[in-house]
This record gives structure tokens, C-alpha cells and sequence, in this order.
């Protein structure tokens, strides 16, 4: 079935559901793409008796089909995986900002959009993961890549392995760096990026992972849920890739780390729009935060969450700097970071 084509049947179906139990019902449209997130969704329906309705596809996707459907759309709650595309939904009017003073106190202002002209809130960010580079141990050193401008150095001729450029985790990562480093540096960067890949970019970030494991990328650009999955794994063969690599947060010694924030909103349109703020209350709970931690390996958005993630202690060793950026900053840079791609020729 074709992605629209689901996508279609399942607002059918959604609005059935709409008009059968009005005041119970939730329809959510995902770009989460985690298993480990069913139990959530289970426990809200199991607290509140609310039935819950979702659609999966990507940012991309999703944003296409609220802005196709429009009000007739049965979206409630819009989930997205990537600042960039929480900043695009809100300029373009997708979301309804809300007031909720659970929210408002549980996330942290430089993680929720702006407030709107009516003091409502657009959306909010649930949880952050790092991009993080991964190294071949037997080849380098953490010296080698503590920062992202070292991909670019001439030792990794051959050896870069990283996911489409135009991947939002990749553009949002991009423009930042435009903020940081300024346009001109930018593309020179990305042209030294494309210059040093072992191979055109192909997969998601776990195969750029593997990649380094087997002995094709000396060096490879991953968000940090996907390492600590495979250290986590049950599987022997997942944690022997993780023995075989090393792992870099970039830029201690400068801007920290590059975060990419994971987050939600009440959709423009939504018909059951107390079911949704009741959700994304839920979602910025202890209960919840500690599952995203726990569940996906990401870390919680919400302040004075405590949680006991392994595999996210062993990779940080405790704490590390992350980077401090407007969200509208790197939003603003991506038709910008996208013209560069095109002219470096970064796929
Ligand atoms: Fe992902």
C-alpha cells in the first residue's frame, strides 16, 4: 500500500471512529517511528479511557497531508522528530497553540516554541537525542573527531560514511553549523564532507554505525538512541558492533554537542482538542519522560526527571555540553542548507 493510500484509509477510519465516541477518542499523527513508544500510548488509554487513533509516516509526510487536508483534516495531536520541521508546522499555521500550565511548567522554555499573540504555546519538545560521531578505534583516536569540523579533515579521505544530507536530522545539524560558522565556512565544511565519503549516502543512521563496525567508514555521523539500541540489544551481534567503535560528543570545547529535539503539538483543526492537551500532558509527565529515557534511549525534556538509562551513562560518562540554539535559527537556515547540498553535491 502506498504511503498516501494508508494514510487516507486510516483518516477514514479515524473519522469513523470520530463520530462513533467523540468525547473519547484521540487521533495522533506520528513520525515517531519507535516500537518501544506502544506502551505509552497504552498507559494513557488504560488512565484515561481515551482510544487512541495514529497515523505513522514521516515529518515530511505528515505535513503534506495536514496542509491537503486542512480543516477537514482529523489530526489532533502532530508528533514530529526534528526541531527544524516543529518550527516549519508552526510558521505554516499547522498547529493550534495551547495554554497549559502542567506544560508550561514542565519543559523548559528554549525547548517549546515562542508564545503566540494569544500567550498559547505552538508546541513542545518532549525529548532530545545527540548527533554524535562514531570512530574506528583501531584507527583513531577521540582527538581525531571532537569536533564536526574535523570530518572535514583530509585524513578522512575515503572514509566518511553519514545518511542523505537531506535528512532533517542532517539539515537541522547543517543549520546549525550555518549559525555557528556562517554560510561561506558551511558549504566549504559540506564540500569537505562530500570529499571524504567512503561511499554515497545510503541508509539510516544504525547502518552508518555497522559501517564503522565492519571496516567501511572510518568515521560516521549517528544520533544517540541508535548507538545506545544496539548496546542495549539482545542480540550479541548488535553489542559487538558497539565493542568495535568509538563514540564522540562534538565540540566540548567549543558550542557542545549538536541536539536535535523530538516533540509535540495540538493540531489547527483538531476536533477533540482536550483529549490532545490531556496527551501532551501525559507525554511531559515523570511516567512518560522516564519511558522516552528508558524506552528509546532519548533524554527526557522535562525538568527534575530522574532516570536510569545504561547505555546513555556509559556513552556520556555522566554529563556532557550540549549546544544552545534558537530552534527558529536552524529552521530558518534549512532552504539555505539545501542549496548548498545541491551545489556540493551532497545526495
Ligand atoms: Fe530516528
Amino acid at each position: 500500500m502506498t504511503l498516501s493510500r494508508s494514510l487516507l484509509s486510516l483518516a477514514c477510519l479515524m473519522s469513523a471512529a470520530s463520530a462513533m465516541s467523540q468525547d473519547k477518542v484521540l487521533n495522533i499523527y506520528s513520525a515517531r517511528h519507535y516500537p518501544t513508544d506502544e506502551v505509552m500510548y497504552s498507559d494513557f488509554t488504560k488512565a484515561t479511557g481515551i482510544q487512541i487513533n495514529r497515523v505513522d509516516a514521516d515529518d515530511a509526510g505528515i505535513l503534506a497531508r495536514l496542509k491537503a487536508e486542512g480543516a477537514a483534516s482529523p489530526a489532533d495531536v502532530i508528533l514530529l522528530v526534528d526541531a527544524a520541521r516543529l518550527w516549519r508546522a508552526e510558521v505554516d499555521g499547522l498547529f493550534l497553540p495551547i495554554k497549559s500550565a502542567k506544560l508550561e511548567e514542565a519543559i523548559p522554555a528554549n525547548l517549546r516554541s515562542k508564545p503566540s499573540d494569544n500567550g498559547g504555546t505552538a508546541w513542545f519538545g518532549l525529548s532530545t537525542r545527540a548527533r554524535v560521531i562514531v570512530y574506528n578505534k583501531l584507527k583513531y583516536n577521540k582527538t581525531d573527531v571532537d569536533s564536526y569540523e574535523k570530518l572535514a579533515d583530509a585524513k578522512f579521505k575515503g572514509g566518511l560514511c553519514i545518511r542523505s544530507g537531506s535528512h532533517p536530522y542532517n539539515l537541522s545539524l547543517f543549520g546549525a553549523m550555518t549559525e555557528h560558522l556562517g554560510p561561506q565556512k558551511t558549504e566549504a565544511w559540506l564540500k569537505g564532507l562530500v570529499g571524504n565519503m567512503a561511499r554515497s549516502p545510503k541508509g539510516g543512521d544504525t547502518d552508518q554505525i555497522k559501517g564503522v563496525a565492519s571496516g567501511e567508514c572510518g568515521v560516521a555521523v549517528s544520533n544517540s538512541y541508535y548507538l545506545a539500541r544496539l548496546m542495549r540489544s539482545t542480540n550479541p551481534a548488535d553489542r559487538a558492533v558497539t565493542e568495535k567503535i568509538g563514540v564522540v560528543f562534538p565540540n566540548q570545547n567549543s558550542w557542545g554537542t549538536h541536539m536535535n529535539v523530538a516533540g509535540g503539538a495540538v493540531a489547527r483543526h483538531a476536533k477533540n482538542t482536550d483529549n490532545a492537551v490531556k496527551f501532551l500532558e501525559y507525554l511531559a509527565s515523570p511516567a512518560a519522560q522516564n519511558h522516552f529515557a528508558n524506552g528509546n534511549n532519548e533524554w527526557p525534556a522535562a525538568k527534575g526527571v530522574s532516570f536510569d538509562n545504561p547505555a546513555l551513562k556509559a556513552m556520556t560518562g555522566g554529563s556532557f555540553k550540549s549546544e544552545v540554539l534558537p530552534i527558529s535559527a536552524v529552521g530558518m537556515n534549512q532552504i539555505k542548507v539545501q542549496q548548498m547540498l545541491d551545489r556540493v553535491g551532497f545526495k
